[in-house]
């Protein structure tokens, strides 16, 4: 018997066709290794043979309202180890991708646009059939750097043309980055 499936929600457990509402309500989980090979568009942007796995998480949730409806809520997590093209050297760099996005279900994409600027989670119309993987794909998606490098060919090679300049330059780590891990001791 699969662990991960309860007799009375099978179909409700189905990653490319989430039963959001349901999914939530039994506080389900559902997690995984699925080989990147199976991520097309992510397959896309990477370099050479891809062997590893994306890592991934789901947790469903419910919150009540002043007005007695339950929020949905779902609790995304996923990593990966990526080979993007180096665009110094040209070559393969591994690019770790890690991921830990809420989202919140509202009732259609009105709702969405009017909440989301005030809201830290993401907002996404209700659906019974969430394709969960697409959804962890457009996370990945969005975690790739703008500008994969080796650490090596980000710090020896000093540039030599205004578009290399403008390269490194978007490359460099953000400065809120840089004193978050001053603040957490990690040098
Ligand atoms: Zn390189």
């Amino acid at each position: 018997m699969d662990s991960l499936t309860l007799p009375s929600m099978k179909n409700d457990m189905n990653p490319s066709h989430l039963d959001v509402a349901a999914f939530a309500k039994a506080q389900a989980r559902l997690e995984g290794d699925t080989p990147l090979l199976q991520f097309e568009r992510l397959s896309e942007d990477c370099l050479g043979e891809l062997t590893g796995n994306v890592t991934w998480a789901a947790q469903g949730a419910t919150q009540p309202t002043v007005s007695g409806k339950d929020e949905v809520w779902l609790h995304l997590e996923a990593h990966a180890q990526v080979p993007l093209t180096c665009q110094r050297c040209l070559t393969p760099v591994p690019v770790a991708l890690e991921i830990t996005q809420d989202f919140r279900f509202v009732a259609d994409e009105e709702t969405a646009m009017a909440e989301d600027d005030e809201s830290d989670e993401d907002l996404l119309v209700m659906t019974d059939a969430l394709d969960l993987m697409a959804l962890i794909e457009d996370e990945l998606l969005m975690a790739l750097p703008l500008v994969p490098m080796h650490q090596a060919c980000l710090s020896e090679q000093a540039p030599t043309s205004e578009e290399e300049k403008s390269i490194l330059a978007e490359a460099k780590p953000n400065p809120f980055a840089v004193l978050a891990s001053l603040k957490t001791g990690k040098h």
